[in-house]
């Protein structure tokens, strides 16, 4: 142990050996020592543990040629561009919503330049952030007023501290969701304050439960839409405008939490009719929040909707500082909200309503491309075809419903699917798919038409590698 453990070569030797290596010469020489001591102290662990050890694994060129690999692994950005073959349209690990390229050319120029933040141009003196994307947001919607915050986790919680600190707000049994990550209503009702007072079963609330709830402690009704589950069968829940009714009665504001707030009807794609933003305000709520990169389609932002009066009591809640949003999401959201103007060309403009509005056909398209593009280059070692799917929307929004979809199946016939699913994840531009039935499924409704190359040669490189490791 002790003679392999000393043939073990010292950092210097392997710096030195690689000094003149054009590939690392870029590469500052601090991380090219992080990258020799990760593997000389991972054969040194190999040793220790008494496993055996190949006759060549301590020579020069061998350990080499492994800390290069190491060195440039650690130098690659851990943020990463990947490609959506999941179908999975808002996906909350791969980014939620893709911008549209409005949208990124605005971010851009927000990064590189001063700009008007918070400057008020016309006179010459301090503006407020806030109101860059408020009129917007109102002409859209229908509301009187508009804030935007970090995300609608922090909409929730600032709209709840401002409204329901230290009384009750009531909320249907059958609303009191997790979405993930995490955010459950209870749980962010305790964090501001508010008390809980869940009215109603399950399966069913009435608009006496809230009526009969209703005391001198309440402050808020609070209705949060069910978008990651769905309660089916018997059921009933109140409608909004019976709840405003009733809260204007009493004196009480009335929220909802709309989660992945949508501003165009989805049904003529195939989706259920949900009630849209412009809706929800106008059954005259007094506040309404949702997620700025789920059906919107724009930047992870929480905007908050609703009368004037209490728009500005949050806005002056001091937690605001604390959830202000930045000049990047700013400018980004106001290039996407600029294109719901035109409800004509909107679903074509933003990627995430473009993926749910294509035509089945434009998706098989796609598909028959990939394909195409694959016969050439990988059908000696795996079976590829077209084969429809059923992609989702996803964010928690629509659980139970599917997009009719077509993707691309590969079968390898050298290689475990699981094998094959690892190779595509860890290429220089991953992708990420899915299995099914022992077959690799490459959903087309979510990739677009420039990512096809990028997948095709990417296989071909994984198939090559493993054609010649035969
Ligand atoms: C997604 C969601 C949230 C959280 O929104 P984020 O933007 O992820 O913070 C809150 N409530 C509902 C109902 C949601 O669907």
């Amino acid at each position: 142990m002790h003679k392999l453990l000393r043939q073990i070569p010292s950092v210097d030797e392997c710096l030195l050996a690689l000094l003149h290596d054009e590939i690392l010469a870029e590469i500052p020489a601090g991380l090219l020592k992080k990258g020799i001591r990760v593997v000389l102290e991972a054969q040194r662990q190999e040793i220790l543990s008494g496993k055996e050890i190949a006759a060549d694994a301590l020579t020069l060129p061998v350990l080499l040629s492994q800390i290069k690999a190491a060195i440039l692994a650690l130098n690659q950005p851990r943020f990463r561009r990947v490609i959506n073959a999941t179908g999975v349209i808002i996906h909350t690990n791969l980014g939620r919503s893709v911008l549209p390229e409005s949208a990124a050319l605005v971010l851009a120029q927000a990064a590189i330049n001063y700009s008007n933040l918070e400057f008020d141009l016309a006179a010459g003196k301090r503006g407020s952030r806030y109101a860059l994307v408020e009129e917007l947001l109102c002409e859209l919607s229908g509301a009187e007023a508009a804030l935007v915050v970090n995300n609608n986790a922090a909409a929730v919680l600032i709209a709840l501290d401002t409204l329901a600190k230290g009384k009750e707000a009531i909320v249907s049994r059958g609303q009191l969701v997790e979405i993930g990550g995490s955010f459950r209503i209870p749980e962010v009702m305790a964090r501001s304050g508010a008390k809980l007072v869940e009215v109603g079963a399950t399966n069913r609330t009435h608009l006496k439960d809230y009526q009969q709830a209703i005391n001198a402690e309440t402050g808020l009704l609070l209705k949060v839409h069910t978008s990651n589950y769905r309660i089916i069968g018997f059921t009933s829940a109140v409608s909004n405008e019976e709840l405003v009714q009733l809260g204007h009665e009493h004196n009480l504001p009335v929220m909802e939490d709309l989660g992945s707030g949508c501003l165009v009807d989805l049904s003529p794609f195939g989706l259920e009719k949900e009630p849209t933003v412009q809706e929800v305000v106008a059954s005259g709520v007094d506040v309404v929040t949702f997620s700025g990169d789920k059906l919107l389609g724009g930047p992870q932002a929480g905007i908050i909707l609703g009368k004037r009066e209490i728009i500005e009591q949050i806005k002056k809640n001091p937690l605001n500082r604390a959830l202000r949003i930045d000049k990047f999401t700013l400018a980004s959201l106001e290039a996407v909200l600029r294109l719901y103007r035109d409800p004509i060309t909107v679903c074509e403009r933003i990627p995430t309503l473009q993926m749910i509005s294509a035509p089945l056909a434009l998706v098989g398209q796609r598909a028959e491309q990939l394909v195409a593009l694959l016969q050439e280059r990988i059908s000696k070692f795996c079976a590829v075809q077209t084969v429809d799917t059923l992609a989702q929307v996803g964010g928690g929004a629509m659980p139970e419903q599917h997009l009719a979809s077509r993707g691309v199946e590969l079968r390898p016939s050298f290689m475990r699917v699981s094998r094959l699913e690892k190779e595509l994840r860890s290429l220089a531009v991953p992708v990420i798919g899915r299995i099914e039935d022992d077959r690799l499924l490459l959903d087309m409704r979510t990739v677009r038409e420039d990512e096809l190359i990028l997948i095709a040669e990417g296989l071909e490189q994984i198939f090559q590698r493993g054609g010649e490791a035969l």
